[in-house]
């Protein structure tokens, strides 16, 4: 095996065959023009399409492709912990497969890495081929995520990013299940800078993360892991409510001793009443169990993913052989 690679670039592979020769000639391009050395993590994570076979192919002509192929589908989060686990180079670039982050950008991350940074995120100046819905739902997500969690997520950032070796380790070393990157990474401090980039519409295929069903989970992932505003708020809405109904209580009272004999007509307000209670009840229950469901998937231990097939790697541990990291 040759030596170790200076810049590694993960990108995770989901139903992708239509994209990944591309990305393979672009990167090949943009890499060998500026004359590092390099190699390329694709992780296939359970692709239903011709994905692992294209990757296998990709290899062949090219040892500095390497790959690794998951028993099913783990999600994005958990293919890129996989890339991060089998990357040699001293940065490691994380990348969509689909070319939306056009790899030309990866000389002026290398650059700004030279001078020490030790993470370049790229933040998107433009979004081309995104539905307004896509646009909209984002922008509120972030700007929920920048209020109730303490870590700075920089605004219009996704997973394109370059992080230094240590960064790396750090976050390898995070055994959490529950994995939302954009906030690790953050969270993880060190000297950390952004560039502008225009993010490109996808090469070909189709987005995974478009609809509400991807979007909710992913959402709820994030604030759970680093928030407890949801759980708070059943807290301030228990004390506002019991000191709402404490002078309503006090009124009644007062009605009754010395007020006009009109009986207190309460059947409906009663039973509105019990009805608003029990929801906040049920919400508040709701928001334990999520964090709860989390707690227990911790707690469980599972590995985080299972590896079926590796391209170009040496028999090594990771965390899909049973190891933890
Ligand atoms: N992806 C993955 N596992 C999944 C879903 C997506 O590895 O379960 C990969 C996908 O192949 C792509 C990246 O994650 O390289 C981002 O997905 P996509 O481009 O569909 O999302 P979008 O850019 O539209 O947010
Ligand atoms: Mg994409």
């Amino acid at each position: 095996m040759s030596k170790k690679p200076t810049i590694s670039i993960v990108v995770p592979v989901y139903n992708e065959e239509l994209v990944l020769p591309e990305l393979h000639r672009r990167v090949s391009a943009v890499m060998d023009s500026i004359g590092e050395t390099w190699e390329l993590i694709l992780v296939n994570d359970g692709s239903r399409d011709r994905s692992a076979e294209v990757i296998a192919q990709l290899h062949e002509q090219d040892e500095r492709v390497k790959g690794i192929s998951f028993s099913r589908n783990f999600g994005f989060q958990i293919a890129v912990t996989a890339g991060l686990d089998h990357a040699l180079g001293q940065a490691v670039i994380l990348s969509d497969a689909d070319l939306q982050d056009p790899p030309e950008v990866f000389p002026e991350m290398i650059i700004k890495w030279r001078e020490g940074y030790d993470v370049v995120y790229g933040q998107r100046k433009s979004r081309r081929g995104e539905t307004w819905f896509k646009l909209f739902t984002a922008k509120l997500f972030y700007r929920l995520i920048y209020r109730i969690t303490d870590i700075d997520i920089p605004l219009d950032t996704g997973d394109f990013r370059l992080m230094d070796r240590r960064v790396v380790d750090a976050i390898r070393h995070m055994p959490e299940r529950n994995r939302f990157l954009r906030g690790l990474v953050p969270w993880v401090g060190y000297k950390q800078i952004g560039i502008e980039y225009e993010r490109q519409a996808r090469f070909a295929g189709e987005s995974k993360f478009g609809g509400v069903r991807q979007m909710l989970p992913f959402a709820l992932d994030a604030i759970t892991s680093f928030s407890y505003v949801p759980l708070q708020m059943a807290t301030y809405l228990g004390f506002t409510i019991a000191v709402i109904s404490g002078l309503a209580i006090l009124a009644v009272v007062v009605i009754r001793l010395f007020g006009p004999h009109t009986p207190l007509e309460g059947q409906g307000t009663t039973l509105v009443a019990v009805l608003f209670l029990g929801g906040v009840q049920l919400i508040s229950l709701g928001i334990i169990g999520e964090y709860l469901g989390r707690i227990y998937d911790e707690v469980k231990g599972r590995p985080l993913y299972l590896v079926d097939q590796r391209w170009g790697f040496e028999e090594q541990g990771s965390r899909g052989a049973g190891e933890q990291g």
